[in-house]
């Protein structure tokens, strides 16, 4: 409060006292000493009437921001506890300070304390150090963590998949040069992560026989041609064509078609190697990549198919008898001018050529032929 502020009430007050020890009070100055006392105590008390209202008015004022403050705190309160993502306060040196009841379950945990007590910093819930690392180097060069996935430890040793968003507070003064503390937003995305690998598997592969599809198959061989053109490694490519197919969905319906068609995949799978590639290209007709593989040795390959699909019965137990046979054109890879689009026109002349010589047989395709590319 100011020293002076009352000063001149001072001085009348000094005034009338002074009045009074003195004598004046008797005298014709008496009259004048009371009625300045008498107006100074009048604006005293119209002051102090203004004061009070003023306070008054702070206090509703105080008192309505109070209310706003709780309410706002109830309402965090509410969103925290809510929240299907797990939330996390923590302090500058990562300590958790505050966690919500979805993180304790989003990692399996009975209950937020015995989460708190079990892992009293954040940086026990990456399973991965070098997530860690990515975490701490984004707080600290840009004060935010934005989508970022990670594997997190869950109390049973297992992980789980999370998508962590958090930014850096500022909860200390900045003279006491504290390092910031961090909220974070977790959420568990070992669902999603798993629907996307569906998504891709489904993507890739032909539903009806499981092989891979012809768009994923153009992928993979155009990959192992780059690698044939850089490293000089071999390849070979088998057009696999079911002969006279369509008399077996005439004669015995479409399903037993489709039936067929996967009894062909499993063997074609089952008699290659691991390291083969096997798609389905469209209808009855299959494609192989096979690496580190040379015209003959693909040849073989091819023959081997043959006569296990031949000796096959694609019947079920106890039906008539289905026989099956498949006429199957192999081409390699001859050098850097080969691409895929070369290798499966050789494929499939070479295949056209097994079915005018009967079919139920391989053709290779011929360094002629394949000089005409
Ligand atoms: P070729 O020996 O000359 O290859 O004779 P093909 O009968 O096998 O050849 P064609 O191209 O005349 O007939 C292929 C048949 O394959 C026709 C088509 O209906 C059938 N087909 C294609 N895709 C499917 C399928 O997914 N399921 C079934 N059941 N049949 C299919
Ligand atoms: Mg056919
Ligand atoms: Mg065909």
């Amino acid at each position: 409060m100011k020293e002076n502020v009352f000063n001149r009430e001072a001085k009348v007050i000094r005034k009338a006292r002074s009045a009074l020890s003195d004598g004046t009070m008797q005298g014709e100055g008496a009259e004048q000493a009371y009625s300045d006392l008498l107006s100074e105590y009048e604006k005293v008390v119209r002051q102090s009437k203004r004061l009070l209202k003023m306070g008054d008015r702070m206090q509703n004022a105080l008192s309505s921001l109070n209310e706003e403050l709780l309410l706002r705190e109830q309402t965090f309160r509410g969103i925290f506890e809510n929240a299907t993502e797990g939330i996390y306060r923590t302090d500058g040196e990562g300590l958790i300070l505050e966690a919500n009841s979805a993180l304790a379950q989003m990692l399996g945990y009975s209950c937020t304390d015995t989460l708190l007590c079990r892992i009293p910093e954040i940086a026990s819930i990456f399973s991965n150090p070098h997530m860690l690392a990515q975490y701490r180097t984004s707080l600290m060069n840009k004060r935010v963590v934005r989508g970022m996935q990670a594997k997190l430890r869950c109390a049973d040793g297992e992980t789980v998949w999370a998508e962590i968003n958090a930014g850096a507070i500022e909860t200390q003064s900045a003279e006491e040069k504290q390092a910031p503390g961090v909220v974070g937003v977790i959420a568990d995305i070992t669902e999603r992560k798993r629907m996307m690998r569906e998504m891709c598997r489904l993507a890739r592969t032909d539903c009806l026989t499981g092989l891979w599809n012809r768009g994923y198959f153009v992928e993979l061989a155009a990959q192992e041609i780059v690698r044939c053109r850089r490293f000089g490694s071999k390849l070979s490519l088998l057009l696999v064509d079911v002969d006279y197919f369509k008399r077996v969905n005439d004669q015995f319906g479409h399903d037993i078609g489709d039936k067929v068609l996967i009894g062909v995949a499993e063997t074609l799978r089952s008699t290659l190697r691991e390291v083969d590639v096997v798609a389905r290209f469209g209808g009855e007709e299959f494609v192989v990549m096979l690496p580190d593989t040379e015209l003959k040795a693909a040849c073989k390959a091819a023959e081997r198919v043959c006569q296990v699909m031949r000796e096959q019965d694609f019947a079920d137990k106890g039906d008539t008898p289905l026989p099956v046979t498949v006429s199957i054109g192999v081409t390699a890879y001859q050098g850097s001018e080969t691409t895929l689009d070369i290798l499966l026109k050789q494929a499939d002349l070479a295949m056209y050529s097994a079915k005018h010589k009967g079919r139920d047989r391989v053709e290779c395709c011929s360094l002629e032929q394949a000089g005409n590319f």
